[in-house]
């Protein structure tokens, strides 16, 4: 069965593009922690991180460090911090969030998340 991400792969279900490349896509978190909240997702279809064979897990590490520069130069943060879990959408993805200084307990969620915020902000990390 298709995962919610390979529907999104396909072009079934739209979503906030920041980047895309023959084996890897990267798009905005419907549900932001903070604003630039990015996922980054292998269009290969399989549950769990630890289970991508070796060379796939590190070519998604390399995309995953690409996409981490794109979001440091779009949005004001400290740094970029990284999270795996996966259990709500069974399809490997490295969450991507902008974090200020004292780190993901200072983390605030957009007051908006209408069509046009997330496009704007899509917009500004994939430049
Ligand atoms: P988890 O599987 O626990 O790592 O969380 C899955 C994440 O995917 C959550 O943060 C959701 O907000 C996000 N998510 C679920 N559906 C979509 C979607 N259609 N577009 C973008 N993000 C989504």
């Amino acid at each position: 069965m298709d995962s919610i991400f390979t529907k999104i792969i396909k072009g079934e279900i739209p979503c906030y593009k920041v980047d895309e490349n023959d084996r890897f896509i990267a798009f905005l978190d419907i549900n932001p922690k903070a604003e630039g909240h990015t996922l980054v997702i292998p269009k290969k279809q399989i549950d769990r991180i630890w289970d991508l064979d070796d060379e796939l897990y590190h070519a998604l590490w390399d995309y995953a460090k690409e996409i981490a520069a794109k979001i440091e130069n779009a949005i004001a943060c400290d740094r970029v911090g990284m999270w795996v879990e996966g259990l709500e959408v069974p399809h490997a993805h490295v969450h991507l969030v902008p974090l200020p200084s004292n780190g993901f307990y200072g983390l605030k969620k957009p007051e908006k998340t209408d069509d046009a915020y997330m496009q704007s902000v899509a917009q500004k990390i994939s430049k």
